[in-house]
């Protein structure tokens, strides 16, 4: 199997072909309401984004999805099966990896060894390793760490210090690292924050080949209108915490509450 192939294909969910739902999902810090009745569901092989103003939620809502967050209320379904409350460890062994809106790399390792330790989690593997007679197989992980890296553009700079490249390549890196664990389901926060307009453009292509060509499912929260605009094929948006719209690119755009949310006012006024 290629380094970065998905583990398994989707299953009938409630709603019909889906890979990722989100049911009705809750929770509190206090008083504060961060998520309200949150639902969503993301189809095999979908680009969809998550959007809104600083502070909607976006990125509770992806501590949720991965284990890091234990909702109050509603269900986190993956492939048809109840991982709500989940630790991190095992939603990502279930084919759900994500990255973070802060850059969190081990600056002080190499690209390769940064790559390598995101194959950490698929602990089944590495223990079928460890007991057969052969022991673990360093130049398979290492040519699969490589094939990551190649797919991010990075595998001519594999022996370097991963905190001595650009905030850009930083953030390949971080994708190649979560590729390393032959995800199924990408989670990725923010992955153009911070980047120029020319290294915005690559990644939204490297995003988009993830899509079309690993066939991987990808739920981006994204901050970038051009960038949200230009690569989603759906669309959520939320706002103090709950759903204010969802759809198609050209349904959210012209949706009036959407653009109350993002201006302040609302369309026309
Ligand atoms: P976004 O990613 O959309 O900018 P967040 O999901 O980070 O927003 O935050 C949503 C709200 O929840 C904010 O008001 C934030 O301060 C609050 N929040 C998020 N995580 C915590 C936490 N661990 N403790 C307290 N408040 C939190
Ligand atoms: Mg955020």
């Amino acid at each position: 199997m290629p380094a970065t192939a998905p583990r398994s294909g989707p299953i009938p969910g409630r709603g019909g072909v889906c890979v990722l739902q989100v049911n009705g999902v809750g929770i509190t810090f206090g008083g504060l309401v961060a998520l309200d009745s949150v639902s969503l569901e993301v189809r095999p092989q979908a680009l969809f984004s998550v959007i809104g103003p600083n502070g909607s939620g976006k990125t509770t809502l992806f501590n949720i999805i991965s284990g890091f967050y234990r909702p109050r209320a509603g269900q986190v379904l993956f492939d048809g099966n109840d991982i709500t409350g989940l630790p991190p460890h095992l939603v990502a062994r279930r084919g759900i990896y994500r990255t973070f809106q802060n850059i969190n790399l081990f600056a002080n390792m190499t690209v390769l060894e940064n790559v390598l330790a995101g194959q950490h989690c698929q602990a089944e593997t590495r223990l079928a390793r460890c007991i057969l007679p052969f022991g673990r197989n360093w130049a398979f992980e290492q040519q699969e760490a490589r094939e990551c890296l190649d797919r991010v553009g990075l595998h001519t700079r594999a022996s370097e210090l991963a905190g001595n490249l650009s905030y850009g390549d930083q953030r390949r890196l971080e994708i190649a690292r979560v590729l390393a664990g032959k995800p199924q389901l990408i989670l990725l926060d923010e992955p153009t924050a911070g980047l120029n307009p020319s290294e915005k453009t690559g990644a939204s292509k490297l995003i988009q080949g993830l899509v079309k060509d690993l066939k991987i499912t990808v739920v981006l929260v994204e901050h970038d209108m051009s960038v949200v605009m230009g690569i989603s094929e759906e669309i959520l948006v939320l706002n103090h915490g709950r759903v204010i719209a969802r759809g198609s690119t050209e349904e959210v755009r012209n949706h009036p509450q959407v653009i109350e949310a993002y201006l302040g006012r609302r369309k026309g006024a």
